[in-house]
């Protein structure tokens, strides 16, 4: 059997998951485009995640959702960066942000949580900088970034909305490095990626 391969391009799709507010999507883009440095295109790729959606818990399970984006991701994509505003989990946990392909393709991130302890009417700034934060942080365990000690650094792991609201939008000078050298690594590999279900996963809550 033959490894289905997409061709690398330099390109990240923001797959919005239902209607978002076009600021919110910019605020995503426009981090996501500063950060990694790459042509980012905002386009549907799945319209809904029903199948995904744990009747007794009521919240819908991430890594089901990862699994039908990589079944969906188009060929000319380099990574695919879903937004949802449902609650998503893993089994072990009561709730995520979100969860990546770790050095993958895929990840999801959700706007559920994010606006704790936030007025919509006036911190409207404050809630699209925590939402592009964490899409970024998604975003970033792709390019095979674990999570970060320094506190300060987008790819810290947030146990909370202070927590994300602490860190800066911006990687560290590590993660700079090993987001670069994934990035070489890629470019090599040119010719053909392997589309890889089966990498680790990894949850942020
Ligand atoms: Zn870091
Ligand atoms: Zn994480």
């Amino acid at each position: 059997m033959s490894v289905p391969s997409r061709s690398v391009g330099q390109r990240v799709q923001i797959a919005p998951i239902g209607g978002f507010a076009p600021d919110l999507l910019g605020a995503v883009a426009d981090m996501v485009a500063r950060i990694f440095g790459l042509d980012v295109r905002t386009a549907p790729l799945i319209d809904e995640i029903g199948f995904a959606y744990d009747t007794e818990r009521k919240q819908y399970h991430s890594t089901a959702i990862l699994d039908h984006l990589s079944a969906a991701a188009p060929a000319d994509c380099f990574k695919v960066l879903a937004v949802t505003r449902e609650d998503l989990f893993i089994p072990i946990l009561t709730h995520v942000y979100g969860e990546a392909q770790l050095g993958g393709s895929c990840c999801v991130v959700s706007t559920q949580r994010l606006g704790e302890g936030l007025s919509k009417v006036t911190d409207r700034s404050a809630y699209l900088e925590r939402v592009a934060k964490e899409a970024a942080h998604e975003l970033g365990h792709t390019f095979d970034l674990r999570h970060c000690r320094d506190a300060s650094c987008l790819m810290h792991y947030c146990r909370n909305v202070s927590d994300v609201d602490r860190k800066r939008a911006d990687l560290c000078r590590y993660c700079q490095v090993m987001m670069g050298d994934h990035l070489t690594k890629a470019a090599k590999q040119r010719t053909g990626r392997p589309l890889e279900p089966q990498l680790d996963r990894i949850q942020c809550r």
